[in-house]
């Protein structure tokens, strides 16, 4: 029952695109070694075309004669459940969907869409982590996955005023900018909501926060159920034509700029005269702009380094913005990490999987990999843009006993911020 509903699942989105995809993968295994999952355990189902293979199999099986005749004579086997099961934590645990295997496909194979399909199979099976799932049910019942409701909300904006004695506006009336935060921020890192405040309203952005669209943050993309991801980016969309503002800014949260930034392109209608952005596009056009002015050097002490974000950097091209700013905050001690930019390793945490508590060990061993690259270089400070990697930075910090310091580039922002300008 499960793997028919998968199948089925499996088969609606198999259109020309797929199948040119899956008829396109030669089987190189190039892909194996960008993977960090696969670099750090050297498990060969943790290769990304692996990942890939229930799709192909069902693609193969449905669509091709070769494929049905393999299964005729024994050579290949239907899917079953335990199939489905296994490919679960093949591409829940072991992947973070930060498409760096598609940076090394020779085929130029969009292997991260396609490990997203899988998910989708198996969102229709039932077959994916509970941790997963019960994030997604307080994202439908309270409207958020880390308990963001209005009570919480309404007590971390005034905690944040308080603390920080930052504006926050809430549902301005004519304002034209819409910010989103996620829950980790909400939750985790109020110092940034409180820094992007400062930033904004130094800079005299006509902004404000919406007491309903007010958390980007969307499990169903993780999951990847495409009814729950559209019915959490709706209450976003929804709020921000209902405010008639000109751009929404998605703040340091990576998979869910990609949600808002592409997905919903293609599940809801939305204004083409709606900007969507980053923050830390928006961080660097206040500074181009001279709308805001930092004070060079504020930072110039130590080695720091930035980690790009898989969403934000890689897939959203924010690549020089984060170095122009880093490049005035610290110009002698910024020192960029190998790899870096779109070729940039993930932290491990990402897509999901810092969510489910079984897959830690997997995501502590993909990190190691990120604590070489931070030592290649001596840092001793690592700066990024998403919450998300920062949540995992943090944990993998404590896990590991480092002595890295890690922190968030708007946070870095703030505090250079040279007083009366704007
Ligand atoms: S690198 Fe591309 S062509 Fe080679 S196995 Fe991976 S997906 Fe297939
Ligand atoms: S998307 Fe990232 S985590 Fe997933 S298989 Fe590719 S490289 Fe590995």
């Amino acid at each position: 029952m499960k793997t028919q509903l998968a199948l089925d699942t499996f088969v609606k989105e198999t259109g020309g695109w797929v199948a040119s995809q899956l008829e396109a993968c030669t089987r190189c295994g190039m892909c194996a070694e960008a993977c960090h999952f696969y670099q750090a355990t050297g498990v060969p189902e943790y290769a990304p075309v692996w990942k890939i293979e229930l799709l192909r199999k069902v693609y193969e099986q449905r669509f091709t004669l070769a494929g049905r005749f393999k299964v005729a004579v024994g050579v290949d086997k239907l899917i079953t459940d335990e199939d489905l099961l296994n490919w679960s934590s093949y591409v829940y645990h072991a992947c973070t969907v930060c498409n760096r295997c598609s940076m090394v496909c020779p085929m130029g194979i969009d292997l991260g869409s396609l490990i997203h399909d899988v998910r989708t199979g198996l969102v229709a099976a039932g077959v994916v982590p509970q941790d997963l799932m019960d994030a997604v049910r307080k994202q439908l019942e309270e409207g958020s996955p880390l308990g963001v409701t209005d009570t919480v909300f309404e007590d971390r904006m005034e905690f944040i005023e308080d603390e920080w004695e930052e504006d926050l506006p809430l549902d301005k009336e004519g304002a034209e900018t819409l910010v989103v935060f996620s829950s980790i921020e909400i939750m985790k890192f109020p110092q940034n909501i409180a820094a992007i405040a400062k930033i904004l309203n130094t800079a005299g952005e006509n902004w404000t926060m919406s007491s309903t669209a007010r958390e980007i943050v969307n499990f169903g993309f993780y999951e990847g159920s495409h009814e729950h991801t559209k019915l959490f980016l709706k209450r976003v969309v929804d709020g921000a034509i209902e405010m008639g503002v000109k751009r929404i800014v998605v703040t340091e949260c990576g998979h869910a700029y990609d949600a808002l930034r592409w997905t919903a392109y293609n599940l809801m209608d939305i204004p083409a005269s709606l900007e969507i952005t980053h923050i830390v596009a928006l961080m660097d056009e206040l500074v181009q702009s001279g709308r805001i002015k930092l004070k060079s050097g504020a930072f110039n002490n130590g080695t720091i380094t930035f980690h790009d974000a898989c969403k934000i950097q890689r897939k959203g091209g924010h690549i020089n913005e984060p170095r122009r700013l880093l490049n005035i905050l610290a110009p002698d001690s910024f020192k960029e990490m190998t790899p870096n930019r779109e070729e940039a390793i993930c932290c491990g945490g990402g897509g999901g999987v810092i969510a489910i508590k079984e897959a830690d060990p997997l995501r502590y061993a993909a990190f190691k990999l990120k604590i070489d690259q931070v030592n290649a270089v001596g840092a001793d400070t690592v700066v990024m843009c998403c919450s998300n990697c920062r949540l995992q930075f943090g944990d993998g910090v404590s896990h590991f006993n480092l002595d890295f310091k890690v922190a968030g580039l708007a946070q870095m922002v703030a505090d250079a911020l040279i007083d009366g300008e704007g």
